[in-house]
């Protein structure tokens, strides 16, 4: 998100800007630990706008932004297997095509033929958009970062904010661990660690760490090193991404391997990111149900990341409410990465004082106070 704003910045002339990183490279938060989906369907129209301006970018990156970010468009695949997650997805395949995203209805045959290996057993139906896919995160990080600074962006690493300077209500300066610097505008960009930053300032930002692990699984073949002559069925070929909706277990390629998750249940806050080996058998049991070959397949390895949630699963995106000059792009609830090229330029638009031609009621910091706008029901 940071370095989204500061490309976005740059691109409208504010170039008196400072990316303050506390870590000695970018890209280590949250960023350097997803999974690097991009994808459409959403449910709340919002978000659906965010998407089809981001993917836009991500489509042109390596022109536009000058930097490769390995974008696979093989498709996100959603397993719906309830009467209600079914009604709730036609619903919103009418909205999502409303606003002219190409998404299919799939019948379980349909899903299957999509994804050789896989067990649509139980599956009343699913969507399909061609154009959702696998980015690299660190390529879009990196790419913002580099187009930032040849436009005169300054990028600080190893420093780390340890204040905000107030007179009044109105931003003043920042404090970092190398010295203070003086500014009337500050981003808290500080992903899963944004409610300390708002703190800094006293403002409340509602944003919670929430832990969550993903596996790498070597194909059994890669194992023995008999490549192509074994029994188990391969991996997906393609870089298809599928969510099995109702336990939130999703999978897709990763090199020759195959990269997998699953949402937790009964998560507390924690900025704990030790890999909880405990929690693989649980997510074993149900990976196994849909793609039988991981039975035969042996852990690489494995990681945990921090989620920043919101309440209702939707970001914050604008002024802080009651503090002249804070601004906040935080909270985007698990599905940050794919919407920060859209999100940077809505924030930098903002702050230059231009019209950013989007509703950002969804995305207000006071509708936590009010409670008057839905949100994002397809967090993973
Ligand atoms: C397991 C997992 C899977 C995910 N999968 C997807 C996915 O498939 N698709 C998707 O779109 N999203 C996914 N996400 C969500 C996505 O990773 C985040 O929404 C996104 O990376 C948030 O970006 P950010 O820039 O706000 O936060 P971060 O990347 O965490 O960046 C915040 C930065 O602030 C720095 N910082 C914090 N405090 C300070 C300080 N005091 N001083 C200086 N620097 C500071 C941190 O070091 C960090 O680098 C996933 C997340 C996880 C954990």
């Amino acid at each position: 998100m940071g370095a989204s704003v500061a490309y976005h910045l740059a691109r409208r002339g504010l170039t008196d800007v400072v990316l303050v990183e506390r870590e000695n490279m970018l890209a280590t938060g949250s960023t350097g630990r997803n999974a690097g989906g991009v994808r459409h369907q959403f449910s709340n129209e919002a978000n659906i706008r965010l998407s089809i301006e981001s993917i836009g970018l991500l489509e042109c990156f390596a022109d536009e932004v000058g930097y490769p970010i390995d974008f696979h468009q093989d498709g996100y695949l959603f397993l719906l297997s309830s009467p209600s997650s079914v009604a709730t997805f036609r619903q919103n395949a009418a909205l999502q095509r409303s606003l002219g995203v190409d998404v299919e209805w799939l019948d379980a045959e349909g899903a299957a033929r999509l994804v050789p290996g896989m067990d649509a057993s139980g599956v009343l139906g699913a969507t399909y958009c061609r154009r959702d896919g696998i980015a690299d995160p660190h390529g879009v990080t990196t790419g913002f970062a580099k187009a930032a600074q040849a436009l005169g962006v300054a990028i600080e690493r190893g420093v780390e904010v340890t204040g905000i300077r107030l007179e009044s209500d109105r931003v003043a300066g920042v404090e970092t661990t190398h010295g203070r610097i003086d500014t009337r505008s500050v981003v808290n960009a500080a992903g899963p660690w944004a409610r300390r930053i708002g703190a800094m300032a006293g403002a409340e930002v509602p944003v919670d760490p929430i832990r969550r692990h993903i596996f790498i699984a070597a194909h059994p073949e890669q194992i023995r090193g008999t490549s192509g002559s074994g029994e188990a069925p391969p991996f997906p070929s393609s870089h298809i991404m599928v969510i099995d909706f109702e336990t939130t277990f999703y999978f897709h390629r990763e090199g020759a391997g195959l990269l997998f998750g699953m949402g937790e249940r009964g998560e507390t806050p924690t900025f704990d990111t030790t890999v909880q080996w405990d929690y693989l058998p649980q997510v074993i049991e149900v990976a196994v149900t849909r793609l039988p070959t991981l039975a035969d397949a042996s852990i690489s390895h494995a990681w945990a990341g921090l989620y920043e949630m919101t309440a209702d699963g939707n970001p914050i995106i604008g002024p802080a409410h009651g503090i002249e000059g804070l601004y906040l792009i935080n909270g985007f609830s698990g599905h940050g990465f794919q919407h920060s090229p859209a999100a940077g330029r809505l924030l930098a638009d903002v702050i230059a004082g231009r019209d950013p031609q989007f509703d950002l009621t969804p995305f207000a910091a006071g509708r936590f106070v009010t409670g008057a706008v839905s949100g994002e029901r397809y967090v993973v």
